[in-house]
């Protein structure tokens, strides 16, 4: 049987992030990355907002706020170090009247209570002066707030491993995995569907959508662990005939439950999008319902009165999982070494949804240190 140090499940952002970092940190360290598709970066890690988020929303020192703010850093040096495509643009999070204005100033204690330093309130006369279109009775401004280039960030992550010897096993899906000796015998099927095995010494789960089943798959009892997804699909309608850098920043809602709330996710080449919406699903499907457009559209034209609903079509979805059940309050991620469940050196990464794209690189140096 074929042997590695580590073997982590999984090439989203966060898998491979965690692949890098293990194989800097042990530097004789073999790491095999095992991918069911045949590339990286198939699934969430490609359908998202593209933002590099400051740290504004998630509760003071959980792992959401700990790993977002370290994460933005790291990321930022990281675009900046290999050249890759991202801009610094800020953003706005409106509020559409008196009650709203409130919610952001909880807003604001909270970022400075992340170490978010550079957000601050301002009036609609100061959002207007900077946003024009943009119609609000308040705003905060996050200056640290940008997007990239999340296919190029990959990709980048992907070749450094490559030259420090990482294995990235495309095609392969890990089936289960079962406690052998100190470590672990995966078995997975290849490409072709033939039966693999392979023994690891450490198991990182970095599965995305399916890291609960994968976590079930190593023995974890979902229910009692509370380690069960719920799937929310977020839908992005693209917004036609605007002028391309009518708008600077992106431009956010007040936060709701479940998600950010529609906002104008703008992309590198000045193009936008609104989006995404929260729709409870059952199962992987990225079909965007035309129907949802009124919503988004009603959404987004309280902060942009000159929007016409006529320029929204259907783009593209993408899906978050959630720990989150519907009705429930905030859930953490989930990065923790499985030791007490009786799976010592199996490494679990759950519910990596918003941050996780931009925490991706501190997941994957807080992995390292668990090992
Ligand atoms: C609509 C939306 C908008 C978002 N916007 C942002 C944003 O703007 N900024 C931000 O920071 N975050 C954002 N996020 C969150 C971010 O996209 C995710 O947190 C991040 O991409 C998760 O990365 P991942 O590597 O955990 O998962 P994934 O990218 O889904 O990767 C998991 C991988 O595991 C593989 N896999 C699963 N099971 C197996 C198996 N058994 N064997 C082998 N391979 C397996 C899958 O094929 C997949 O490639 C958004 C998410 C959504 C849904």
């Amino acid at each position: 049987m074929e042997k590695t140090d580590f073997m982590i499940i999984g090439a989203g952002a966060v898998g491979l992030a965690a692949a890098l970092s293990l194989s800097e940190r042990f530097a004789e360290s073999s790491v095999i990355v095992a991918e069911r598709h045949s590339s990286f970066g198939q699934e969430t890690s490609s359908r998202n907002s593209e933002v590099i988020h400051a740290g504004l929303y998630y509760p003071n020192d959980s792992l959401k706020a700990r790993l977002c703010v370290r994460g933005r850093d790291l990321l930022y040096e990281f675009l900046k170090k290999y050249g890759l495509p991202h801009d610094r643009l800020g953003k706005l999070v409106v509020a559409a009247d008196r009650d709203e204005a409130i919610l952001l100033e909880k807003l604001l204690a909270t970022a400075r209570g992340n170490g978010v330093t550079d957000a601050a309130l301002i009036t609609a006369a100061e959002v207007a002066a900077l946003e024009p279109e943009v119609a609000s009775a308040a705003a905060l401004l996050s200056s640290s707030t940008g997007i990239f280039d999340t296919h190029a960030y990959m990709k980048r992550l992907e070749s450094l491993g490559g030259e420090r010897g990482i294995i990235y096993a495309y095609g392969c899906e890990v089936l289960s995995v079962e406690r052998e000796g100190a470590g672990y015998r995966v078995i997975l099927k290849d490409a072709d569907g033939a039966d693999l095995e392979i023994g690891a010494g450490v198991v990182v789960n970095c599965a995305g959508l399916s890291s609960d089943k994968a976590a079930e798959a190593a023995g974890i009892d979902l229910d009692a662990a509370d380690y069960r997804l719920h799937l929310s699909k977020g839908e992005y309608f693209r917004v036609h005939g605007l002028p391309r850098g009518l708008i600077k920043r992106l431009v956010y809602p007040v936060p709701g439950a479940v998600s950010l709330g529609v906002h104008i996710v703008l992309d590198l080449n000045g193009g936008f999008k609104l989006g995404p919406n929260a729709v409870w699903a059952d199962r992987i499907e990225y079909s965007v319902d035309p129907a949802h457009g009124d919503e988004m559209f009603a959404a987004a034209h309280r902060y942009l009165p000159r929007l016409k609903r006529t320029a929204l079509e259907p783009d593209m979805a993408g899906i978050r999982a959630k720990l989150q059940k519907p009705g429930e309050e905030f859930r953490d991620f989930v990065v923790r070494d499985e030791g007490d469940r009786g799976l010592p050196g199996f490494i679990d990464c759950i519910g990596i949804e918003s941050p996780g794209l931009t925490s991706s690189l501190a997941i994957g140096e807080y992995v390292a240190g668990l090992v």
